[in-house]
């Protein structure tokens, strides 16, 4: 199994001179099994440039699963640009974390009501269905076995833990760690002081999500914020790559992959962030790399030759 990450930005697309290297397009990652089967993790902007290559690479009528981690701007504006969706025979499974299939149904409808795009879904050539994903309810997709995982941020979010090939990796983002926002608090409220409810579930989160990451080889994570970043912005909902290497750490994770970087990281912060927080991975025991667009990275480690 191999990953190919074609956005890695948080919020907002940033192209431009200041993001050329780590790319300026919103999350989406491809998950590819030895044999060929194909997972899309988020369908950010960089979607665009990842269904150019799968036309480009049909062979005839396709099915593509895309596992939403929830339904910000900057995890389904690609949707619309996705160009397998314009062949006539192609199936689009949308698996997300909604109240119902035919609320996400609308949601998805909604981007493409006719104010906004050209085309309704209705008149789309592919042919769309909806799956509801609830953080437990393990599933499978193909040579995939997917693990949904509840996260922190603002009106929820899944994570999910992918296994296939023998091995695993796990997409954590959109979230907070998981001492200040609950996901049901809402986002211009801000953080508030914390009931002993609120505690106990946020501990309950951070508990179920160690149990699904342990032993798994390789956590791209939402690292957004600096810490100075963070506690200006706690209700953001997004973590620090230190936050994100304490659970990997605590989790006997192979491998962070730092990723959902802030759109305000230009490309020389992000080298410094890249090696500082390599080297602080190394102290700790474990592989801290940064993901970029077009990174592919095998899952697993590669039998000696
Ligand atoms: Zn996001
Ligand atoms: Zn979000």
């Amino acid at each position: 199994m191999k990953i190919t990450f074609w956005g890695v930005r948080g919020s907002y697309p940033v192209p431009g001179a200041a993001t050329v290297r780590y790319g300026g397009q919103t999350s989406c990652v491809e998950a590819r099994s030895a044999a060929g089967d194909c997972v899309i993790v988020d369908a950010g902007t960089g979607m665009r440039a990842l269904g150019n290559k799968l036309v480009r690479e049909m062979t005839g009528p396709q099915r593509y699963n895309v596992l939403l981690s929830h339904v910000h701007w900057d995890h389904i504006q690609g949707l619309p640009f996705f160009s397998p969706a314009y062949v006539p025979g192609t199936k689009i499974a949308v698996h997300a974390l909604l109240t119902a299939a035919d609320e996400l149904q609308q949601v998805i409808g909604g981007i493409t009501r006719h104010e906004f795009f050209p085309m309704p879904l209705e008149a789309v050539p592919a042919q769309f269905e909806f799956h509801q994903v609830e953080p437990g309810v393990e599933f499978d997709l193909g040579a995939f076995h997917v693990t949904p995982i509840a996260l922190n941020h603002p009106f929820g979010s899944v994570g999910y833990r992918i296994d296939g090939d023998g091995s695993s990796w796990a997409y954590i983002a959109d979230t907070a760690p998981f001492t200040d926002v609950l996901h049901k608090q809402h986002f211009l409220a801000g953080p508030e002081p914390l009931s002993d409810g609120d505690k106990t579930s946020l501990g309950t989160m951070r508990e179920a999500l160690l149990r699904k990451l342990q032993g798994v080889d390789t956590v791209v994570y939402d690292t957004h914020f600096l810490p100075d970043e963070y506690a200006r912005f706690p209700h953001f909902g997004h973590s620090t790559p230190d936050q994100a290497l304490e659970i990997c750490v605590e989790a006997k994770v192979r491998r962070l992959v730092l990723y959902h970087h802030a759109p305000s990281h230009s490309d020389e912060q992000m080298d410094q962030i890249a090696a500082q927080y390599l080297a602080k991975g190394e102290k700790l025991g474990i592989e801290v790399l940064t993901s970029f667009e077009g990174m592919t990275l095998p899952i697993g480690v590669e039998p000696a030759t």
